[in-house]
């Protein structure tokens, strides 16, 4: 735990110390709320330069698709550990990737890098030698600037090519991040969406197929009686509804993403990140979801997507083939 005081003292410390005077206005407001920023500067990448397998590769390669995308969003750390090759598993490795883990997130004092490297770090190396894959965005707000962590551990457990497709989707909650919070449905589901859209662009993903498959999954969540309004805060649902977390947040929240780009006036996927996400920021997720689908509420929305689900799988699939670029 970090005292009240001691978080007063830091917030006082970056301010002078790590916001440059230059800054925008727009930057300033951005720090503020806590939202990630357009960067100059890269994603920095931690990972075992010994390693010289495919999969540090394919996680790049996904991660720029997203930056060429959206733009460069950030600060961003990439932590890729794990290896297929459990000599590139060592002690020094870990040690080092700790140390940088938690030099951003301890902000320069030394009793919160401590914290982190017993904490948050030492959990990051269990999960790495439990050869277990996982990817995920972590969001650390109390920094500043506040910042985003990628981390891919053991990549090598995912697919060929859906490490690709990963590295998009996680880009998408950087971008994400950089406006107000959505529900998860709209979260998740967006980044599936962009992953499957920007993947085929790029040869590692077909859009129809997966959607497709999407829509299986969905309809068993369906069959459970439950839809995406029972997925709006997924810290908030019960354990019967989070059983459906996957179905109801990626599968059904990528095919309602999808429908509310062909509800809006252009059907045009590039609008999304140039208008809806700033509508988002203007005017909250559920007056820009009603305005940006030409929808009276979200309610309406739900009904709109309920409607959707009964269709047959040809006619759902003939909506993807309506939106535009
Ligand atoms: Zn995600």
């Amino acid at each position: 735990m970090v005292s009240v005081q001691l978080l007063k003292l830091l917030s006082v410390a970056s301010l002078c110390c790590f916001i440059p005077l230059a800054a925008g206005a727009q930057e300033k407001r951005a720090a503020a709320a806590k939202l990630l920023t357009l960067q100059k500067a890269p994603p920095v990448y931690v990972r075992n330069q010994r390693d010289k397998s495919k999969w540090p590769g394919m996680v790049r390669e996904g991660v720029d698709a997203g930056r060429e995308y959206f733009g460069n969003y950030g600060p961003v750390f990439v932590y890729i550990l794990g290896h297929e090759d459990k000599r590139l598993s060592s002690e020094a490795f870990h040690r080092r990737l700790v140390a940088e883990y938690c030099k951003h997130r301890g902000a320069g004092v030394k009793k919160r890098r401590e914290e982190c490297r017993d904490g948050p770090g030492a959990e990051l190396i269990k999960k790495a030698i439990s050869g277990r894959g996982d990817a995920y965005l972590s969001f650390v707000g109390d920094t500043d600037p506040p910042l985003a962590e990628l981390v891919f551990i053991n990549p090598h457990q995912f697919r060929d090519p859906y490490l690709y497709t990963r590295g998009i989707h996680e880009y998408t909650h950087v971008f994400q991040r950089a406006f107000p919070s959505t529900p998860t449905w709209m979260t998740e589901g967006g980044a599936e969406f962009f992953a499957c859209y920007l993947g085929e662009k790029k040869g590692w993903a077909k859009l129809r197929r997966d959607m497709a498959k999407f829509m299986k999954n969905a309809q068993r969540a369906k069959d459970a009686k439950l839809g995406i309004k029972d997925m709006e805060d997924v810290d908030e649902v019960s354990p019967a509804v989070k059983k459906y977390y996957r179905h109801l947040a990626y599968d059904a929240g990528a095919w309602a993403f999808a429908l509310m780009i062909h509800k809006s006036k252009s059907r045009s996927i590039a609008e999304v990140p140039k208008k809806f996400y700033p509508l988002v920021a203007k005017v909250g997720w559920q007056r820009a979801l009603a305005q940006y689908a030409q929808v009276d509420n979200k309610q309406a929305f739900y009904r709109a997507f309920d409607a959707f689900l009964k269709l047959p799988l040809d006619e759902q699939l003939k909506m993807l083939e309506g939106l535009k670029e």
